[in-house]
């Protein structure tokens, strides 16, 4: 496959790639804003990136938070310590919303530019991650997902987005944003390159109480595919239809459930993010990490609202209505009835996906034009999620990949398995990569 580990390795890079590289990335960059930062390390293998959330040892993280400015964390995250050990190439730290906190990629200082039309959303919260692999021919991206972090930007910058089952790759060295919902997985321009490379980073890790021992089941691409009703609708609709009597073509049985309260996901996992949120962004005071403020001489009220103004609109709004329905008062009314709604979504999905596997369109919407999506008011944006996020409420393993273009933008699907069905869905992308050719505007790092 054009562009996969196993090219780049064959073709060797010779003598002064490394420095091209990093001359063109750079060059780019100052359009686009992939990378927070550009810094190669361990040079001589197939180049990876991290998002900018997970710690890389020596360069600063800062989950593209003001915040957290300034901070180096002095040791890997599991997942790029994996990938050093393997002898890939570092290449920086790639841009987000901050702290994970959007759908679109313009919650950050600097948000980055879809390659296919600068005029365009990325999508996000891995907005870096998305746009660094649509324009790299030789290169995989480390990204997180919560809520649909890894699908939405991959469906917008028209690239392979996997996220997997939840507790298969250590969370160590991840800047939490929602604890019991955040996985690392990976995007990439093909899903066997996918493969090879969460094989190196999944598995068990004594740092990580969370991570599973239990390895992802060895399986084959179902041939029963499941729609479900309730998401078949928006702009989206008429092309993913097309794209579902193609997979007939190719063999597939696509039947139909539906799943009345579906849109109840958005709201439970809202509720339960924000929750784990706003406690995982109190430690972020200007003591520790990053932000270093005046003093205490103003008085210790004063020190803390320094630091913590420090904080973008959303994350503010996330650690107040975090901080309310945890509140004792409300916690039945709210968080425990998303707790239910989790339940209950996970049992249902997982009936279906007894059967066979489920494929939805990742977003209800074509990419939408920045100043479109800036005009939209926050709980309509959190509605774009409809489809990323019930995969990820019940972690459930899914990717994303491109399956069509309109007006010349990329437009993404969703096939989803059951727990530890990692390689049964990669495995589906890997099929319809035989017949289907992805488009890239850049082939930044070619041979
Ligand atoms: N859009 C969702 C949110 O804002 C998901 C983001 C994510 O997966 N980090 O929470």
């Amino acid at each position: 496959m054009s562009g996969s580990i196993e090219e780049f390795h064959s073709k060797k890079a010779g003598d002064g790639y490394y420095e091209r590289l990093e001359a063109e990335l750079k060059k780019l960059n100052a359009e686009l804003h992939a990378f927070n930062n550009i810094t190669l390390l361990n040079t001589g293998g197939y180049p990876f990136s991290a998002k900018d959330n997970l710690c890389v040892e020596g360069v600063e993280t800062t989950a593209s938070s003001r915040i957290l400015k300034g901070y180096v964390p002095p040791f890997n995250a599991t997942a790029v310590e994996r990938l050093l050990k393997r002898k890939f190439t570092f290449i920086g730290k790639t841009n987000m919303d901050e702290f994970g906190f959007g759908t679109f990629g313009l919650n950050s200082d600097e948000p980055a530019r879809n390659p296919f039309n600068r005029e365009y959303v990325t999508g996000g919260s891995s907005s870096g991650a998305a746009v660094a692999t649509s324009v790299m021919k030789y290169h995989v991206a480390l990204a997180v997902s919560t809520g649909g972090s890894i699908s939405a930007p991959s469906s917008f910058c028209g690239v392979v987005g996997f996220t997997p089952t939840y507790g298969l790759v250590s969370r160590y060295g991840l800047l939490d944003y929602g604890n019991s919902l955040d996985k690392i997985g990976i995007i990439s321009r093909s899903a066997s390159d996918t493969a090879n490379v969460f094989d190196l980073i999944r598995g068990p890790d004594d740092k990580d109480s969370t991570s599973v021992s239990e390895a992802p089941k060895k399986e084959k691409a179902k041939k029963n595919l499941f729609v479900i009703k309730e998401l078949l609708k928006g702009e989206t609709q008429s092309y993913f239809e097309r794209f579902c009597d193609k997979l007939r073509g190719l063999g597939y049985a696509i039947g139909e459930v539906s799943v009345p309260d579906i849109e109840k996901a958005v709201q439970a996992y809202y509720i339960i993010s924000m929750a784990e949120a706003s406690t995982n962004l109190a430690k972020y005071t200007g003591f520790k990490y990053g932000y270093k403020n005046s003093g205490f001489e103003k008085g210790y009220n004063e020190f803390f609202t320094e630091a913590r103004s420090n904080f973008g609109v959303e994350a503010k709004r996330r650690i107040v209505l975090g901080t309310f329905v945890r509140s004792s008062s409300v916690r039945s009314k709210y968080y425990d009835k998303a707790m239910k709604v989790r339940a209950l979504l996970t049992s249902r999905l997982s009936k279906t996906l007894e059967k066979g596997n489920i494929i939805i369109p990742a977003m209800p919407i074509l990419t939408p034009k920045i100043e479109e999506a800036r005009q939209m008011d926050s709980v309509s944006v959190y509605k774009m999620d409809i489809s990323t996020i019930p995969p990820n409420l019940c972690g459930l393993p899914h990717v994303c990949f491109p399956y069509d273009y309109a007006g010349g933008m990329p437009i993404g699907a969703q096939i989803i398995g059951s727990h530890f069905s990692d390689n049964g869905v990669l495995e589906f992308v890997q099929e319809w990569e035989k017949t289907f050719k992805y488009k890239f505007k850049y082939d930044v790092g070619a041979l």
